[in-house]
């Protein structure tokens, strides 16, 4: 078995137990249950960690597990600056964050 991630928010480890699963992984939770009786561990041993159990799926795991935790980061989208207001707005933003404007077109009122 290979731990592929620790983290302490179990509702994202959950969704990507699925993920996994999903992509014909097995994998198993631990730490699930926080809570009573930790208090005396150093906090990062008793977040959830997510196990693969066969080794060989470690490194498709961890690709998804990269691009689960940040999204975006693998896409490699260009930023862009939007003609309306100048705003400097990430390549995964379609519109501007700022005005709303696309970016492309001249907006007239
Ligand atoms: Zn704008």
């Amino acid at each position: 078995m290979k731990r592929v991630l620790m983290h302490p928010d179990l509702v994202q480890v959950g969704h990507l137990r699925a993920v996994l699963e999903g992509n014909g992984i097995a994998c198993l939770v631990k730490n699930e249950l926080l809570g009573g009786g930790a208090g005396d561990l150093p906090l990062n041993e008793c977040w959830p960690e997510i196990w693969v159990l066969d080794e060989r799926d470690e490194t498709i795991a961890r690709t998804l597990v990269e691009q689960f935790m940040y999204p975006g980061v693998q896409e490699n989208l260009a930023s862009w600056t939007c003609t309306e207001c100048g705003e400097a707005i990430e390549g995964q933003f379609g519109e501007c964050w700022q005005c709303a404007g696309s970016g492309g077109g001249v907006f007239e009122a």
